[in-house]
């Protein structure tokens, strides 16, 4: 079975979105050219009637309606849920604009192959959508077949159905192994992302994750209040470097991260941002809390045994004041420079 197919909640949401996005614009020339495709199909009305078919004019034209509805909506939405929908409605809508000019054709015979032509289109509508969306809105073209047998009388209904249901298992089996061929993609994707902004040796965020969660010079947080910052600094890590070797010093920086990753909460972020600095950026912190956790920090590294030497940190905190996030993190590296000035194994609010 897809492994996708077993994603639950907010990873099953972000795959899903990022499929749509991946596809969006094919998608959206999908829905275009598709809606204007079948606007030509107005010829083959005039070819069966042999003369203009007013009678099927309108209902050929219908589908620039819903269709500029939808382009206009396109443009704004990104969200999947509702443009998935909305490009099912689109196949759908293009299958019943065909059915309207169907009942006024004096031959009705080649309805099958408009049919046949509909499950292409369904099929490259699925690209965007979830394969479960994509697959119970294509098994409602039969649906629509049988609803419209009402009063279209086709002749042929047999020959849809035996040519229309091979047809669409084959699209149902493509859309299936698809989506598993874009789960691949995704999750390569987000190892590479990952990588990106991950420092290797302390398994907390580098630098480059600073730009997914700020937008110009504030910080991108939906729904926050208060913001602090906090920045930690390993007091005289140089002379552990010098008395125990470099790898000796990797292990130290290593249990000072363990120990920050378990003083935080899961929301904020740890950035290595120098050799043995971090930052730790805490959404819905108020200033007051942030100390308590920096205290935590200084206490528990002094405490922890890392297995080469005791070590202490000094740390500066300070409040973002919800517009520049560089004046906060400079806040909290003057108070952490106050802390070393007075003394280290101590913390400083700005
Ligand atoms: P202070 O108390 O003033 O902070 O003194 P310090 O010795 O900790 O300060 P300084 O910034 O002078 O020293 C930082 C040292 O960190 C220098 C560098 O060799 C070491 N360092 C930087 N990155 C790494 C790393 O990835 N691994 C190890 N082992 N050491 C590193
Ligand atoms: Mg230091
Ligand atoms: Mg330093």
């Amino acid at each position: 079975m897809n492994t996708y197919l077993k994603l639950k909640g907010e990873e099953r949401n972000s795959f899903l979105q990022s499929k749509f996005l991946y596809y969006r614009k094919f998608n959206t020339y999908v829905v275009l050219f598709a809606s204007l495709a079948s606007i030509t199909y107005f010829i083959s009305d005039c070819q069966l009637f042999g003369r203009f078919a007013w009678e099927t004019l309108f209902q050929r034209l219908f589908i620039l309606v819903p269709l500029t509805a939808f382009l206009i909506v396109n443009a704004r939405c990104t969200n999947y849920k509702i443009m998935s929908i909305f490009s099912q409605f689109m196949a759908h809508m293009m299958m019943w604009c065909t059915i309207g000019a169907i009942y006024y054709l004096p031959i009705k015979t080649h309805a099958s192959e408009g049919f046949i032509i509909m499950h292409i289109v369904f099929m490259a509508c699925t690209f965007a959508s979830p394969f479960w969306v994509s697959t119970i809105s294509h098994c409602c073209v039969f649906l629509n077949i049988i609803v419209s047998h009402q009063f279209n009388h086709y002749e042929n209904i047999d020959i849809m159905f035996s040519l229309g249901l091979p047809c669409m298992l084959g699209i149902i089996a493509t859309n299936y192994v698809m989506c598993g061929v874009y789960f691949d993609t995704y999750t390569v994707k987000h190892q590479l992302e990952d990588s990106l902004v991950m420092d290797p040796l302390t398994k907390v965020y580098n630098r480059h994750k600073l730009p997914s969660i700020v937008n110009g010079r504030a910080f991108d947080f939906e729904g926050v209040d208060d913001v602090s910052v906090l920045m930690a600094d390993i007091d005289f890590f140089k002379h552990i470097n010098d008395t125990y070797g470099h790898d000796k010093g990797d292990e130290v920086l290593k249990s000072v991260a363990n120990v920050i990753k378990g003083c935080t909460r899961s929301n904020d972020y740890i950035i290595r941002w120098g050799g043995e600095e971090f930052v730790v950026i805490m959404p819905n912190c108020p200033i007051d809390q942030a100390v308590n956790v920096a205290e935590r920090i200084r206490e528990k590294v002094a405490a922890t045994d890392n297995g080469v030497c005791p070590v202490t940190i000094s740390l500066g905190v300070a409040r973002y004041d919800g517009f520049n996030y560089e004046n906060a993190i400079t806040a909290a590296d003057k108070a952490l420079y106050e802390a070393k000035e007075s003394g280290r194994n101590r913390v400083v609010s700005a």
